[in-house]
């Protein structure tokens, strides 16, 4: 993208609206626009950095054999009332009436409406367990929308829900899901907890809470750090063996992780003190149990195998995909800037042209973009270099390629590493290839 021509409104000033860090930076870098209380335009960098997580959230779960779908924003009522959430759901729920004064709303969820579709078209045991999931916009009229992204009012959620024919079926989908979470929090540079949330009247162990630390999180948190020490990503555990689920589900739920409402302060005595994490948690993630509560309500059940029908035990399990922009900025920024993880940033590279017209730096600077494939971000302004410096700072590139006069006329850029401020100067024909 050639910064001239791109919708990329930095701000040098702090917006007096934004209370926390992300938000702010959010504003500034010009990844979105408020549009109403909780409600955002997401500019062309910020639309990059929620596909890239979305990608990455996509990937993990076509890997753990969840099938994508998308199911429609809006909803009829009447599926609602089927499993009697219409009138439990409160205020929090957009309701809309269409030209029919027919009731409808705009999800804030879908447990009614794949519920739905699955009892329109699976009848047989041998048709399950199923996943499915997709990456949908919700909306809930919360009472205090805040903090720019992580609590709005609509916002992008990856939801999944499983079916299966028995509680060792959904034990083994919840196992499943929980591993792809993991490793969904790793690849973006995540240190997320899985942390024991309540079950409400389904009771059990089955609901959790992934929470990363940041100090504007809503909750309190404790956990061991061991659980940084563990390779999600690797290879140690496969999502097809139900041995390796039940040992990495022990793992994750013997060592200490609690919130809160759940701290158990004799246990957190035990954590040897080098071991302790204690602060602010920010929700990314939920995942839960709920048997077979909305298929009973629902009337939806298979034919088993002795021919008696099933009514098939359910999970939902959600991530905040729109709420994990904000909250990578919260993990990862500085005094300049956004620092993004490789993962997720915007573009891998912002090519800073130090000298706008010079016609050895613009021929350098279009030979090294050749090379990105459209996949940089070109800051090709009439700017003085103090300006571009620092937007690129602001925006958090990985990687800025530097090229002034002096380098340009022996055909050289200055590489930069935007964590640590590592710099080399090396051939505009090597670019590429070093920052890969
Ligand atoms: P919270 O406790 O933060 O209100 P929740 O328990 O209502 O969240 P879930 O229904 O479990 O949320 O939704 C799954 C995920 O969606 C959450 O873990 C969170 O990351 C995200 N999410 C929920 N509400 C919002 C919101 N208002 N804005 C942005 N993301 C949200
Ligand atoms: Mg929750």
């Amino acid at each position: 993208m050639r910064l001239s021509r791109s919708l990329l409104p930095t701000l040098k000033e702090t917006p007096a609206e934004a209370q926390i860090v992300s938000h702010r930076l959010m504003l500034r870098a010009g990844l979105v626009r408020q549009s109403a209380a909780g409600i955002y335009a997401w500019l062309p960098a910020g639309l990059r950095v929620l596909r890239n997580i979305a990608q990455v959230v996509r990937e993990e779960q076509d890997a753990a054999g969840v099938q994508e779908m998308l199911m429609p924003t809006i909803q009829s009522a009447d599926l609602w009332r089927e499993s009697g959430r219409y009138e439990d759901y409160g205020r929090e729920m957009l309701r809309i009436r269409d030209r029919h004064e027919r009731d409808l709303l705009y999800g804030p969820t879908n447990e009614e409406m794949i519920t739905d579709i699955f009892r329109q078209s699976v009848r047989s045991y041998r048709q399950l367990p199923q996943m499915v999931y997709h990456i949908q916009w919700k909306f809930r009229d919360e009472v205090r929308p805040r903090f720019g992204v992580m609590r709005g009012r609509e916002f992008l959620m990856k939801d999944a829900y499983s079916f299966d024919l028995d509680y060792a079926g959904a034990e083994l989908s919840y196992r499943r899901m929980m591993l792809s979470y993991m490793r969904i929090f790793q690849r973006l540079g995540l240190k997320a907890i899985p942390m024991l949330a309540d079950t409400g009247p389904i009771g059990g162990e089955l609901s959790h809470e992934f929470i990363i630390l940041a100090p504007t999180g809503e909750s309190q948190v404790f956990y061991d750090a061991a659980f940084e020490e563990i390779d999600y990503a690797g290879s140690a555990f496969s999502h097809q063996s139900p041995a390796d689920l039940q040992r990495f589900f022990g793992l994750m739920t013997t060592q200490y992780a609690a919130t809160e409402e759940k701290h158990d302060v004799a246990a957190w005595d035990k954590v040897p003190p080098e071991r302790r994490r204690e602060g602010r948690g920010i929700e990314v993630g939920h995942i839960f149990y709920f048997g077979t509560k909305y298929s009973r309500a629902m009337n939806f059940s298979v034919v088993g195998a002795d021919g008696q029908p099933v009514y098939p035990e359910m999970g939902s399990y959600g991530v905040g995909v729109s709420r994990l922009v904000g909250a990578l900025i919260e993990a990862n920024h500085d005094a300049q800037g956004i620092c993004w993880p490789d993962s997720v940033a915007p573009f891998p590279a912002a090519i800073l042209n130090l000298k706008q017209g010079d016609a050895a730096c613009d021929a350098l600077c279009e030979q090294v973009y050749a090379q990105f494939a459209g996949e940089a971000l070109y800051d090709d302004r009439e700017e003085r270099a103090g300006v571009k410096f620092a937007d690129a700072d602001l925006l958090g590139h990985p990687w800025q390629i530097v090229v002034g006069p002096r380098g340009a006329a022996l055909g050289r850029v200055e590489l930069k590493r935007r964590v640590g401020g590592a710099r080399e100067e090396i051939d505009a024909a090597d670019v590429l290839g070093r920052i890969r």
